[in-house]
């Protein structure tokens, strides 16, 4: 589904991703780990082309996106992408926030997009909150609606960078149900996390990135207790 292949990014001379390749197939849910500064997020806004790239490719799909004759609005329409905080429009009420996207970008007419936003928020337990306004709800509360609006344009891969780490302990257990249901209903998912347990649970392959080198992949089993590289090792004691 996605292929990225031999990335560079620059920032002023310094490289912050060192040729990095990943594959991901379709259901597959990618977790990177790796230090703070190691190029997690980078990535993932690389995918996104939140970023240009200063050499490689990245397909989805079989189509090169990193291409300059890609869209980056129409490459974008087919991913979901979730950050730290500050997902929602904050003067929009819920129901408006998940709608914006298929109305706007998608062409999806007001009473068919209503109708999904409401079957998501039924499906994702936030029906009762879809004319309350994000400061309304609990960080939990916002950072599910958050995911639901990203899922409102069904996407064919979801990006999600530290979903639950701006979140107080009590609330982050509700969005990792969110991600659990993701995976089961079978959503490509590449995501950064601190929560190694989590990790360890949701992900079908886990990569460690050191210095912006995707140094080992592997199953979580294999990274968590059995790493090949001293790096990743290292790594995997101090956060566990
Ligand atoms: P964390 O775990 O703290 O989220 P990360 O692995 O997501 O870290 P990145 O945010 O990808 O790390 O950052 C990788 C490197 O790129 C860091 O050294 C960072 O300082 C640098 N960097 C990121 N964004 C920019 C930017 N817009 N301009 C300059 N340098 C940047
Ligand atoms: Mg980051």
């Amino acid at each position: 589904l996605l292929s990225v292949e031999g990335l560079w990014k620059n920032y002023r001379g310094h490289s912050v991703l060192r040729g990095i390749d990943l594959k991901v197939e379709p259901h597959e849910v990618v977790c990177l780990i790796g230090a703070s500064g190691s190029g997690k997020s980078t990535l993932l806004r690389c995918v996104n082309l939140l970023e240009t790239v200063d050499d490689g490719t990245i397909l989805l799909d079989g189509e090169e996106i990193t291409d300059a004759r890609a869209d980056p609005d129409e490459v974008r329409k087919r991913m979901g992408i979730v950050f730290q905080a500050f997902n929602l429009f904050p003067h929009m009420t819920v129901l408006d926030n998940i709608t914006l996207s298929p109305r706007k970008v998608h062409r999806v007419g007001r009473r068919e997009a209503e109708r999904q936003a409401r079957e998501l928020l039924d499906r994702f337990g936030l029906a009762d909150k879809a004319g309350a306004y994000p400061d309304q709800l609990s960080g939990g509360q916002q950072q599910r609606a958050a995911i639901i609006r990203a899922l409102a344009t069904r996407p064919r891969l979801m990006l999600l960078d530290e979903v639950t780490s701006a979140l107080d302990p009590a609330l982050v257990k509700e969005v990792l149900e969110i991600i659990r249901e993701l995976k089961a209903g079978g959503m490509t998912m590449i995501l950064t996390t601190h929560e190694m347990g989590f990790c360890r649970e949701i992900a079908d392959t886990v990569c460690f990135l050191d210095g912006g080198v995707l140094l080992e992949r592997g199953t979580p089993e294999q990274i968590f207790t059995d790493p090949r590289q001293a790096r990743t090792r290292e790594f995997v004691q101090t956060v566990l």
